[in-house]
């Protein structure tokens, strides 16, 4: 079953004739192929990738899915309204989340007399679920920023900027295969590892935690992970709040398994360290879904609901104590879950590393 097969059935059991789907992202989805500026309308019957010239003969080869691919010879607009006037449709589902508000009107202008639906997080549902290749992409990513951060370490020197580090980073993973980094490297040190998502700065890395959040891409996929070294030596205070954090994030991903409560995952992480006595240090969720996306569903947090973990989502599992003005640690993986169970898909030693530089 395709993409499309998978779409079209979630579009019969709704009220939509047809889905105009305008993220990239999700157009990517749905044809497995990358373009920009262009759209796709899947209706009940014929579905229609509109692109133009620039993409036509490597669209032709790569999308995936019962598609006519057709390049307008007028605005877009106008072609989109002959489409779904030549299949009958009345009311069309339109992504609220990626169209902007002029996108949305001159939507309306082009198609008086058709109901314009909002569908929410219509594709983002169908891709929840990582099918094996997604989940292979996902691995691979994460086998590179985890060989480029177990290469990286003993190359940290003093002197050396918390910028450089990130750089050699973000440089090394591209070496080894990445088409990308996930987002900008987090690789903070000293008093500024107590902001989750310190920017580093232009300035030597300072003994003290040095917390990295990194990820790389392949095939449109990325990882996520986040290790904190110590540069220099831990003294009993730091060694006991990383060993909380640790704990946290082990006992976390010990109960996650396919049925599990999102929030009870956050809940068992967050009552460790609660009961450590650091109230109020572990200032953001749990985790998130990880795809074509860093951050996508389904979220573990307090705020998750009945929501409950299904085989084939990928979230990660990233406790962290803050301690203001201080110092702050987190520790990052990510798991797949499965049929009956979940599995840890990051392999990098969590125990405390001491850099001797
Ligand atoms: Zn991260
Ligand atoms: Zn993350």
């Amino acid at each position: 079953m395709t993409r499309l097969d998978r779409a079209k059935e979630k579009l019969s059991k709704t009220e939509l004739d047809a889905l105009y789907i305008s993220s990239e992202i999700n157009q990517r989805y749905v044809t497995d192929f990358s373009f920009t500026d262009g759209s796709v309308l899947i209706t009940r019957e014929k579905s229609y990738v509109i692109t133009d010239f620039r993409y036509l003969e490597a669209a032709k080869s790569h999308v995936v899915g019962d598609y006519e691919i057709v390049t307008p010879d007028r605005r877009k607009g106008d072609y989109l309204a002959e489409l779904c006037r030549k299949n009958g449709v009345k009311t069309l589902g339109f992504e609220e989340k990626s169209l902007s508000y002029a996108g949305y009107r001159s939507l309306s202008e082009k198609l008086p007399g058709i109901t314009l639906v909002g569908v929410g997080g219509f594709v983002e549902e169908l891709r929840l679920y990582k099918e094996p290749e997604e989940v292979e992409s996902i691995i691979a990513a994460q086998r590179i920023a985890e060989r480029a951060f177990s290469e990286l370490l003993p190359d940290i020197k003093r002197g050396m900027f918390e910028s450089e580090a990130a750089l050699e980073l973000e440089y090394r993973m591209r070496k080894l295969g990445a088409e990308d980094k996930s987002f900008d490297t987090i690789a903070v040190s000293g008093s500024f590892s107590a902001l989750p998502h310190g920017v580093p700065r232009n300035r030597p890395i300072e003994d003290g935690f040095f917390t990295f959040d990194f990820g790389a891409v392949v095939n449109g996929y990325h990882s996520d992970m986040t290790r904190t070294v110590v540069v220099g030596k831990a003294d009993d205070e730091m060694k006991r709040l990383y060993n909380t954090v640790l704990e946290a994030q082990l006992a976390a991903e010990a109960v996650i398994t396919e049925g599990y409560r999102n929030f009870e995952a956050d809940k068992t992480a967050r009552d460790i360290i609660e009961g450590a006595g650091y109230h109020g240090c572990f200032g953001h969720s749990l985790g998130h879904g990880v795809g074509l996306e860093i951050h996508e569903e389904p979220r573990l947090s307090q705020g998750s609901g009945d929501t409950v973990l299904k085989a084939g989502q990928i979230v990660t599992v990233e406790p962290g104590i803050y301690i203001e003005g201080k110092y702050g640690c987190r520790i990052e993986d990510m798991m797949l879950i499965t049929e009956g169970g979940a599995e840890v898909l990051t392999d990098c030693p969590k125990e405390l590393i001491e850099l001797d530089i």
